[in-house]
């Protein structure tokens, strides 16, 4: 079910030209890809709202789409797959352009420039928790689209090789020039001259290729990464696009990351603790034998500075953070029984909290300060 070009906007269905015109200035700006970089959600909604605006702002559509809803439009371009970026991009000297002669510009002040460019291709690697703490380069086999060798192109004559028209039109807010791209050539500038066989329509054929990614340390679970010009080639002078790469982050044995610090939980037993003991654990970057001194409370937490994940933006490492917990016997023998039955007279068995052992709560604002 297609939602309403008017609950897209935000209006109702009697709003006038400039209510509607305002309504979809204000969804575009929230949207804007360069203000929502990578986030998915915001673009659909950026193409809904300019598919919105495209129809209720054209009498004609509009008019159309208010007896007939949706229906008015299936298999005439907006029943499905709706717009691309490039044609929302060319609405904007419409909607944004100061005056004059505004193109792309108008807003946030970067012009776009038109290339016909490829697609971008998305893989995820998964990595493992000792990979993200190190960095890492993967070898990554991808099925990208590539121009086929022997296809040749000539200059499209509609556009002249620019890739787009350009329309000049008087609007309320003064003269406007708006671009969109060449339908003939698809905006590549370029049109098919020969192809071999084995391409399809474009000059392009599919082939695999491994791509080499370095991934740099720490990195987290749902992050992307962008390896330029790896994704789907273009005909003719475009541009590749990207390969997107989704980072997904294998769950460790032991080790639970939060941020840039790692937990650990160790376990001693009653007696280890009392008497104390040293333990050989598991870290990103190998095994490290750690000190228990003797009558160590269940609960503390050992600091192991710089043995977390490295920052990213390169500010410094987390920490190892160990949790030691005492574990108590579950079930004793009877002579077990009688020997705590006997200790637990002692004096050293009865809890002495001092100030250095702090609470819960401390020791987690701690953690965190
Ligand atoms: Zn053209």
């Amino acid at each position: 079910m297609k939602e309403d070009f008017y609950d897209i906007l935000g209006i109702s269905k009697g709003a006038s030209a400039a209510e509607i015109k305002k309504a979809y200035r204000k969804k575009a700006v929230q949207f804007h890809p360069d203000k929502n970089p990578g986030d998915k959600e915001a673009e659909e909604n950026f193409k809904k709202a300019a598919e919105a605006y495209e129809v209720l702002s054209d009498p004609d559509k509009k008019a159309r789409y208010d007896q007939f809803g949706h229906q008015a439009f299936e298999g005439g371009g907006f029943g499905g797959g709706g717009m691309n970026m490039d044609d929302i991009f060319s609405q904007f000297g419409d909607i944004f352009g100061g005056g004059g002669f505004g193109g792309f510009g108008g807003f946030g002040g970067s012009g776009r420039q038109r290339r016909a460019k490829g697609s971008n291709l998305r893989i995820r690697v998964k990595l493992t928790l000792e990979e993200i703490a190190n960095g890492v380069e993967k070898k990554i086999k991808v099925k990208r689209k590539i121009q086929a060798p022997g296809t040749t192109y000539k200059t499209c004559s509609t556009c002249n090789g620019s890739g787009q028209v350009t329309r000049i039109t008087n609007t309320i807010l003064g003269r406007m020039q708006t671009s969109a791209p060449c339908n003939v050539c698809g905006g590549a500038g370029q049109s098919i001259d020969h192809k071999p066989a084995g391409a399809d329509a474009q000059g392009l054929k599919i082939e695999e290729e491994t791509v080499s990614i370095k991934i740099p340390a720490g990195v987290e679970d749902g992050m992307q990464l962008k390896v330029s010009g790896k994704g789907n080639e273009a005909p003719g002078n475009g541009i590749a696009g990207d390969l997107l790469v989704a980072i997904e982050e294998v769950k460790h044995n032991d080790l639970q990351r939060e941020g840039d610090n790692l937990h650990y939980d160790l376990y001693i037993s009653f007696s280890e603790a009392a008497l104390g003991t040293s333990r050989e654990i598991d870290t990103v970057t190998g095994k490290v034998r750690i000190k228990i001194e003797e009558g160590v409370q269940s609960g503390k937490i050992l600091r192991l500075r710089g043995k977390g994940i490295p920052n990213i933006n390169g500010y410094g490492k987390g920490d190892l953070l160990v949790h030691v917990n005492v574990w108590t016997p579950r079930t004793l023998s009877r002579e077990q029984k009688e020997f705590f039955q006997k200790m637990s007279q002692d004096d050293h068995f009865q809890p002495k909290p001092e100030s250095s052992d702090k609470s819960f709560f401390e020791k987690v604002k701690d953690m965190f300060s």
